[in-house]
C-alpha cells in the first residue's frame, strides 16, 4: 500500500481520530463533542455542538498574518479590468454586504439568492452571508429566467443580489430583465433586489424592491458586522447539479464539515500553505467554484484568482499569462477548456514562465489520456485529475501529493480520497467487484464531512434519489461507472446511464470517446448508445474536428469517418467501432460543459430530448440532428 492508501485506510477504519485530528485545520469558536452522529443513517452530522463560520475562516482568521497580502485578485478580460483586494480590504467589503442584508431584515438560516457574473461583488456577497448564517444559493450567471424561476421559487430567498449584465466573449447579456421576469415567474417572490450596477446596461430600478449596491456600500462603509457562530450542522449554502442527466438537485452543505474538509484537501490534495496562489477558470455558479475559488483557498489562507473572461481571448495563452504575471502555484481546469486549447497554437503553452506553477488540477468530466497527455507534455507539469460531483463538495478520487507523491496514470484520477469509503459495485447484485471490473462507483454512507447533508427541503427525496438504487445495500450511488485496475488506480468509464450494451458487451461511452479522441484530428468528441433492432444497441460518434477546414467535401469526410472507426477498432476491438462518426463544430453541453448526451441520443432515436434548461447553446443540438 502506498502513503495515500494507507491514510485513505486510517480515515475508514480509524475516522472519529482521523477527522476529529483534521477539524484543527480550522477555528472553531467552540469545541464539538462528538466527530460524528451517525444514529439517523444515511444522514450524517459531523462534529456535532462544535461552532464555527466559514466566513472568519476565509476573512477574519487571516487578518493578523495576511492583512496587507493579496487575498482575491479580479482579473476581468471582459472589461478590461483588475483590482486586488488584500485581506483587510476584503474584510471591509465583506462587512459591508453583511451590513446592507442585516438592513434589509437578513438572518440565520434566511436565504439570499446570488444571480451575479464572476465579479468581486458575488464572492463580497457569499461571505457575507455566510457570516451571518444566511443561506445562499447561487445561481449561475445568464440562466435563463425559467430556471431562475425555479430555483427561486425552491429557495423561497428574502433578497436576491443580482448584477445589471455579465459579459462573455464580448457579448453583454442583460441579467437584470431576467431576473425581473424570473420573479414574475415566481410564486415566491423576494422581497429586495440588490444590482450591482457595471454600466453594462441601462436597466430601470422596480421602485420599492430594487437597491443600488453602490448607495448601500457607500452607507455601510466601514461597517464590522459580528460574526454568527454557526452550529456545524447549520446549512451553509444550497446549490444546484449541472442537470446532465435529468433535473437538476438542490444540494445542502453543512458549516463545519464543509470548513474542515476544504481546508484539509488544501494541503493534502493541493498540497498548498498559505501565501500560495490559486487558480480557478471554473465558475463561481458551480461547486468547483464554491470549493476551490471562493472557500478553498481563502480558507486556506491563499490568494485566489477570479478570473471573468474565456480561456481564448485576447488569445489561447490568456490563462497562462495570468501564471506567470500572479506567480500561480495551483491552477485547477476542466477538461473543456483545455479541449478548447486544442484548437489553438500549441506555442502558446510555451510562451510564459510557468516556474510557480506546481500543477493543474481537473475535474468535470473524463480526462481523457490524448487531452492529458497534450497538456501535460505542453506545460511540463503533473496534470492531477481529479473526480467529485456537486454533491460531495470536493474530490472524491484525486492523487494527493500533499501526503505522497505517487505516480499518476493518464486516464485516471488516482486513489480515493480519505473519508470516501468508495466502491465498485455490481448494479444487480449489489456485491464489490473485483480489480478491472466494471461497475457502479458507490460509496458506503457516511459521506465524509463537507459532502451534502440533504437535498433541500426534501429529506425523502435525498434518501430515495442516492440511496435506494443498488439492490440490498443503503450505498450512496454515484451513478457513473468505473474500474479500479490491479494496482489500484481508478478509471470513470462514464455514467451509468450511459452505458451501451452492443450485443451483451457492455462498454462506457467514455471508452469509445477516447479512442476516437487519441486521432490526431480531433479536438473532442461524445459518443451514445443508439437503439439497434439488430444489436440491441450501436454506438454512434460525434467529432468536433481541431481544424474543421479539412473537411472540404463529402469524399473527405468519409476518409476521416472510415480513419477513425479504424482507430477505434484496433484500440477496443470491432465490438466498440461506431456505426457512424458524424462531424459537427461544437457539442450540445450543459452551461457547466458538460456532454448532454441523453439529448443527444433522444434526437438520434428522434425522441423529445427532455428537460434542456441547462443546455449552452440550443443550436449544436441542431446540428446533431441534421448531421444524421
Ligand atoms: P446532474 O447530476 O444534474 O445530472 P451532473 O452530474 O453533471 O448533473 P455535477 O455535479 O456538476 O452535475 O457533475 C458531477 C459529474 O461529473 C460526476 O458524477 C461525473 O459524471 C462527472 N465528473 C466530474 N469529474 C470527473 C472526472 N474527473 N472524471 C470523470 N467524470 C467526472
Ligand atoms: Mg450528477
Amino acid at each position: 500500500m502506498n502513503p495515500i492508501q494507507t491514510t485513505h485506510r486510517a480515515s475508514i477504519h480509524d475516522r472519529d481520530n482521523f477527522w476529529a485530528a483534521e477539524a484543527r485545520e480550522i477555528h472553531w469558536e467552540s469545541p464539538f463533542s462528538q466527530v460524528l452522529d451517525f444514529s439517523k443513517p444515511p444522514f450524517a452530522k459531523w462534529f456535532v455542538g462544535g461552532h464555527t463560520n466559514l466566513c472568519f475562516n476565509a476573512v477574519d482568521r487571516w487578518l493578523d498574518k495576511r492583512g496587507d497580502e493579496p487575498a482575491l485578485v479580479w482579473v476581468s478580460t471582459e472589461v478590461d479590468q483588475e483590482v486586488t483586494y488584500t485581506t483587510r480590504a476584503l474584510y471591509q467589503e465583506v462587512n459591508a454586504v453583511a451590513a446592507m442584508l442585516v438592513e434589509q431584515g437578513v438572518k440565520q438560516g434566511d436565504r439570499v439568492l446570488i444571480y451575479m457574473p464572476m465579479v468581486p461583488e458575488a464572492v463580497f456577497a457569499m461571505l457575507a452571508c455566510a457570516r451571518l448564517g444566511a443561506i445562499h444559493s447561487v445561481v449561475f450567471g445568464g440562466f435563463a429566467s425559467v430556471n431562475l424561476a425555479q430555483r427561486i421559487d425552491d429557495a423561497s430567498p428574502k433578497v436576491i443580489i443580482c448584477a445589471d449584465a455579465g459579459s462573455r466573449a464580448g457579448k453583454v447579456t442583460p441579467y437584470k430583465p431576467l431576473l425581473d421576469k424570473a420573479i414574475s415567474l415566481s410564486t415566491r417572490p423576494p422581497e429586495h433586489v440588490i444590482v450591482v450596477n457595471r454600466g453594462l446596461f441601462d436597466y430601470e430600478p422596480v421602485s420599492g424592491r430594487d437597491l443600488d449596491y453602490a448607495t448601500l456600500r457607500a452607507k455601510h462603509e466601514g461597517a464590522s458586522v459580528p460574526v454568527t457562530w454557526l452550529e456545524s450542522s447549520a446549512p451553509s449554502y444550497v446549490l444546484y447539479t449541472s442537470g446532465t442527466t435529468g433535473k437538476p438537485k438542490g444540494v445542502q452543505r453543512d458549516t463545519g464539515g464543509y470548513a474542515v474538509a476544504l481546508a484539509s484537501s488544501m494541503k493534502r490534495i493541493f498540497n498548498g500553505a498559505p501565501g500560495d496562489t490559486y487558480l480557478c477558470t471554473s465558475d463561481i455558479g458551480w461547486v468547483v467554484g464554491h470549493s476551490y475559488i471562493v472557500y478553498g483557498p481563502l480558507i486556506a489562507g491563499q490568494t485566489t484568482i477570479l478570473y471573468e473572461g474565456t480561456p481564448v481571448r485576447p488569445d489561447g495563452g490568456i490563462l497562462w499569462s495570468l501564471v506567470e504575471r500572479f506567480k500561480v502555484n495551483t491552477m485547477f481546469s476542466a477538461p473543456t477548456a483545455i479541449r478548447v486549447l486544442k484548437k489553438q497554437d500549441p506555442a502558446l503553452l510555451k510562451k510564459y514562465d510557468l516556474s510557480t506553477l506546481r500543477a493543474l488540477y481537473m475535474a468535470g468530466e473524463p480526462l481523457d489520456e490524448p487531452t492529458a497527455q497534450w497538456i501535460a507534455e505542453g506545460l511540463g507539469k503533473p496534470i492531477i485529475d481529479n473526480y467529485w460531483q456537486t454533491e460531495t463538495g470536493w474530490p472524491i478520487l484525486a492523487a494527493q501529493p500533499g501526503i505522497a507523491p505517487v505516480p499518476t496514470k493518464f486516464g485516471s484520477p488516482s486513489f480515493p480520497v480519505y473519508g470516501f469509503d468508495v466502491r465498485v459495485l455490481d448494479e444487480q447484485t449489489g456485491q464489490d467487484l473485483g480489480p478491472d471490473q466494471k461497475g457502479v462507483v458507490a460509496i458506503v454512507p457516511p459521506l465524509p464531512p463537507g459532502a451534502m447533508t440533504t437535498i433541500w427541503g426534501d429529506d425523502k427525496r435525498f434518501v430515495e434519489t442516492y440511496f435506494t438504487s443498488i439492490p440490498g445495500r443503503q450505498v450512496y450511488s454515484t451513478f457513473d461507472w468505473g474500474l479500479v485496475d490491479d494496482e489500484g488506480y481508478w478509471f470513470i468509464l462514464g455514467r451509468t446511464d450511459d452505458v451501451i450494451n452492443v450485443a451483451g458487451h457492455r462498454l462506457g461511452t467514455r471508452e469509445i470517446e477516447e479512442s476516437i479522441n487519441s486521432h490526431p484530428a480531433v479536438a473532442e468528441c461524445a459518443v451514445v448508445g443508439i437503439a439497434d433492432q439488430l444489436k440491441g444497441q450501436v454506438a454512434v460518434g460525434f467529432a468536433v474536428l481541431k481544424d474543421p477546414s479539412q473537411l472540404v467535401d463529402a469524399a473527405a469526410s468519409m476518409k476521416l469517418e472510415g480513419a477513425i472507426m479504424k482507430v477505434v477498432d484496433e484500440q477496443l476491438g470491432p465490438v466498440a467501432r461506431p456505426a457512424r462518426v458524424r462531424f459537427v463544430t461544437t457539442l450540445p453541453k450543459t452551461r457547466s460543459g458538460k456532454v448532454l448526451r441523453r439529448a443527444i441520443v433522444a434526437v438520434c432515436e428522434g425522441r423529445d430530448p427532455g428537460d434542456l434548461t441547462t443546455i449552452e447553446d440550443p443550436s449544436a443540438l441542431e446540428q446533431i440532428k441534421d448531421s444524421l
